[in-house]
């Protein structure tokens, strides 16, 4: 019954053309958020897929994986490990600097968000040049986790992300794709 719910929740993301800048259309994931049948369409998704994976902790990616991987990660009972942009985490962290479009990014874990051999889900919302997945994927593999798979709501796949990640030996997990 995936496909059914793909296009159920393909239909409710919303397009804003030229945003955050000319050229972008940005997929709005927020009228998925706050309706309560889709949220729970949402969720179940990604909580079936995942229910007999046998994952140790859910990681999600700043800010919209935050929303996401929490809401999974208790369904499942598992702890949640925020993966954020530089300078918001307080305790140790390790980072990773990626190239983005223009210029370059950080994110950061804390170091004791996972211990070694933890199999870990790694959520976000979208996948478009997988810069921020692959660069989450490895602060996790830094720490010596186990990362089962990424997963996320949409991909852009003629951005060549979802390609990358999973050459990199990543599987990546997507509910619906974007041209
Ligand atoms: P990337 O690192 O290029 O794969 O970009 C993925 C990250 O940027 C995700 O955290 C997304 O939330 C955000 N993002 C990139 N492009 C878009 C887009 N067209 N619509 C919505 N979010 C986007």
């Amino acid at each position: 019954n995936e496909p059914l719910y793909a296009d159920y929740i393909q239909s409710h993301i919303r397009t804003v053309p030229d945003w955050p800048q000319p050229g972008v259309m940005f997929r709005d994931i927020t009228p998925l958020l706050q309706d309560p049948k889709l949220f729970r369409v949402l969720v179940d998704t990604f909580v079936h897929r995942y229910m007999d994976a046998q994952l140790d902790v859910v990681a999600g990616v700043d800010a919209r994986g935050f929303i996401l991987g929490a809401v999974v990660a208790y369904e499942l009972n598992l702890g949640f490990v925020p993966i954020r942009k530089k300078g918001k985490l307080p305790y140790l962290t390790v980072a990773e600097e990626y190239e983005l479009e223009y210029g370059s990014a950080t994110v950061e874990i804390h170091t004791d968000a996972c211990k070694p051999g933890d199999r870990v889900l790694l959520i976000d919302d979208l996948v478009a040049t997988g810069g921020t997945m692959l660069a989450a994927y490895n602060l996790l593999h830094r720490l010596g986790a186990t990362v089962v798979e990424g997963a996320a709501i949409v991909d852009l796949p003629e951005l060549g992300g979802s390609k990358l990640i999973r050459d990199q030996g990543l599987p990546l997990f997507t509910i619906c794709d974007f041209a």
